[in-house]
């Protein structure tokens, strides 16, 4: 999915290759832990795999084609459709409860609310949340708001999983279950997912690890 990709940022009157060639595969279903010191780029580097951002150089494959040379426009429906983002912080919208959180993706993608309603309890359920539909963001534990934002992340049924030190605001007990919690849910839908995380014993219980060594990436 990324093949030899480069981005290099300009800083004062020097410029730093933060990606320099960094090239990585993640399979269907599969759960790939991104390890890194602060600085190295891994925020770069999700940017760019999820069309955030635009390479200096290589190729960013999504869905089996090129990305690199698509428009703005394409790109953003591309991104919309299929990839989902996981932050440190839920984001989740304070008015509005898990189930509508879930919902708006949905209805922003262009489908009918009956069915995004649906779908959103679903998959909220799946995630152990049934009992919580109805709460806003603040009436639930750091753990439950962030599986509400994997739901979220889902809702449109991306194919790419881009989580960005998602458990770095929660304890241990909670912490493991959010990476059970995306683990179960890439195995159950096909998805792939790289996970940004500095918890050397959470990055040890997904598939495979790999780490930003002088913008490259290499197995860790
Ligand atoms: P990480 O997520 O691993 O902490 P980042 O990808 O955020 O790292 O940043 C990697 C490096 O690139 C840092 O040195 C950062 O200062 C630099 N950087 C990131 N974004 C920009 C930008 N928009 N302009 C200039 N430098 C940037
Ligand atoms: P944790 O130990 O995981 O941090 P909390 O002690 O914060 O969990 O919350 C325990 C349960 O109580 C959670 O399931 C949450 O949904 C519920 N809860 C927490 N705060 C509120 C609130 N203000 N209103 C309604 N329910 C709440």
């Amino acid at each position: 999915m990324l093949d030899n990709v480069v981005r290099r940022y300009r800083q004062g009157d020097a410029s730093v290759d933060v990606l320099n060639g960094a090239s990585a595969t993640v399979e269907a279903g599969e759960v790939v832990a991104l390890i890194a010191p602060s600085g190295a780029g891994k925020s770069t580097l999700l940017h760019v795999a999820g069309l955030l951002e635009r390479p200096d150089g290589g190729e960013v494959w999504l869905d089996g084609r090129p990305t690199v040379g698509l428009g703005d426009d394409a790109r953003t429906a591309i991104r919309r459709g299929r990839v989902g983002f996981v932050y440190q912080f839920h984001h989740l919208l304070p008015e509005f409860s898990a189930l509508e959180n879930v919902v708006m993706p949905q209805i922003i993608r262009g489908l009918a609310k009956a069915e995004a309603r649906e779908r959103a309890a679903e998959l909220l359920t799946y995630l152990g949340l049934g009992a919580r539909l109805s709460h806003r963001p603040a009436e639930l534990s750091g753990g439950e708001q962030q599986r509400v934002a994997i739901a979220r992340a889902v809702a449109n049924a991306p194919r790419l999983l881009l989580a960005d030190e998602p458990t770095g605001n929660l304890d241990p007990t909670t912490s493991a279950h959010v990476f059970q919690t995306l683990t179960t849910l890439a195995r159950a839908s096909g998805l792939a997912a790289i996970v940004a995380t500095h918890n050397l014993d959470l990055a040890a219980t997904l598939d495979r690890r790999i780490t930003l060594r002088d913008g490259v990436l290499v197995d860790a």
